[in-house]
């Protein structure tokens, strides 16, 4: 549906048990973007809005910002853009979102805006903004030049390594916050140190996240799915959805995904633990305490809606597709929309749907079976429904148990997790350099996770 400047609907009351606050991701161009990520299946989805300018407009943007702030009950708002490419929207765009901010905040409630982009844009003026307003700015990279440029492709399918960089060095000059997003993919998947490393000591990143990528198919949609999702002359195009059991070539492998972790991880506690802080690792070690800041691997999920440029709510930025579609924020105030029936019933199932394998694993109190996107592989059991990834999943949680537990008796003692790096270095020195590396990598220590100077595999 197109915008409308029909009057602002009253918000309504959360229902007991819903949440204080959410997070909702908005989409300012919907699925527009200046590159064309060969993995990048949102760019599909601009068959969902034929013939429309995919760009937020002003009374969208409005409607947005003053819905957001009047529906928190937390002091802590976050204004997350995504896209697409939402710097695509121009400065002026996001300068106008701070405005309305300021206008339409209660007292008390202070608000972290962030953006998601693949840097292409970001110069003095972005970065200046940036910094002013205390922006939070994820760039996405997926490691060293050659890694970042097999799937990250401009349209004529050249790597856009050096036009990232060309923004993360903006990004520097005015000491914006910025964290990185990485996926992990087919062909990083056996580097994780090295991607680690990189990101760590050549970008100086102190926060990342790392992202699996998961593209599903059908028979008759895998061969169309395999070429990519961009738009091209003559070429069939399908819009994605989260159907199929197949995944395309560009798929990290279901084990994959837990070994590149572990490795990192394996990296981290050596040298790094306080000191660099990754999304998973983070989350886990809170899961011990019962707390599931992540929705992927919380019990139940549906708090992470996707806002279009026209003011469509989805249940999730993983599944813009009609089905998901919960209606529009200019005739059914956000709130409303979240805590719908329909929008329940998403979250929930995430809980309901478990299979038998997942409810007697050992470690579903961590993983809770991961994000239902995931879930279309056959479990030990032949039961359908479960993660593609669980081989990885299980892996990741069974590997990282005991450093996890002695992290979280640290914290439980008001001791800082990083005094396990100690009791780390003490166990390598009574193993010796010519042990098995503890990564499982089936590579000597001194060889592996023992050689801090290299780069690794990679
Ligand atoms: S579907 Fe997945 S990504 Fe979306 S809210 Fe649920 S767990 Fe999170
Ligand atoms: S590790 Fe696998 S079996 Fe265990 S909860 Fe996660 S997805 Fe389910």
């Amino acid at each position: 549906m197109a915008d409308t400047d029909t009057p602002r609907p009253a918000p309504p009351t959360m229902p007991d048990g819903g949440p204080p606050g959410f997070h909702l991701l908005a989409k300012p161009t919907g699925a527009t973007c200046n590159i064309d990520c060969t993995y990048c299946f949102f760019l599909s989805k601009d068959a969902l809005y034929p013939n429309e300018k995919t760009r937020m407009s002003a009374a969208t943007l409005e409607a947005y910002i003053s819905q957001l702030l009047e529906s928190h009950r937390t002091p802590q708002v976050t204004v997350a853009w995504q896209g697409g490419e939402p710097t695509l929207m121009g400065l002026d765009f996001f300068r106008r979102s701070v405005e309305l901010v300021e206008q339409h905040r209660r007292p008390g409630q202070t608000v972290q805006h962030t953006i998601q982009t693949n840097g292409l844009l970001l110069d003095d003026d972005w970065c200046a903004f940036f910094k002013e307003r205390g922006f939070l700015v994820g760039l996405s990279v997926d490691g060293p030049r050659d890694l970042h440029d097999t799937y990250r492709v401009d349209r004529r399918g050249h790597g856009t390594f050096d036009l990232v960089m060309r923004g993360w060095q903006a990004l520097r000059r005015h000491a914006v916050d910025f964290n990185i997003l990485c996926t992990i993919n087919a062909a990083n998947q056996n580097h994780g140190r090295a991607v680690y490393r990189f990101l760590r000591d050549e970008l100086g990143a102190a926060w990342m996240q790392f992202i699996p990528i998961v593209e599903r198919a059908t028979e008759e949609t895998i061969a169309i799915a395999n070429r990519g999702w961009s738009e091209q002359a003559g070429r069939q195009r399908l819009l994605y959805t989260q159907t199929g059991n197949l995944v395309t070539e560009r798929t990290v492998g279901g084990e994959q995904y837990g070994r590149f972790l572990v490795d990192i991880f394996e990296e981290w506690i050596r040298h790094d633990v306080g000191r660099v802080y990754v999304q998973l690792f983070d989350v886990t070690l809170e899961a011990y305490f019962g707390r599931h800041l992540l929705c992927i691997h919380a019990p139940t999920c549906g708090y992470g809606p996707a806002l279009e440029h026209n003011g469509d709510m989805y249940a999730c930025d993983h599944f813009v597709e009609p089905r998901f579609r919960l209606g529009n924020i200019h005739e059914t105030h956000m709130l409303e929309l979240l805590a719908s029936p329909a929008q329940r019933a998403f979250g929930e199932d995430k809980r309901d749907s478990l299979t038998a394998q997942c409810q007697r694993c050992e470690v579903r109190p961590l993983c809770h079976g991961g994000c239902p996107k995931d879930r279309f592989a056959l479990s030990r059991d032949g039961d359908p429904g479960h993660n593609y990834l669980c081989a990885g999943l299980e892996l990741f949680f069974t590997h990282t148990r005991p450093a996890m537990q002695a992290m979280a008796r640290l914290l439980q003692q008001g001791r800082a997790p990083s005094e396990l790096t100690a009791a780390v270095a003490a166990e390598d020195a009574r193993r010796g350099p010519y042990a098995p590396c503890p990564c499982g990598s089936g590579k000597k220590f001194r060889f592996c996770h023992g050689n801090s100077a290299g780069a690794g595999s990679h």
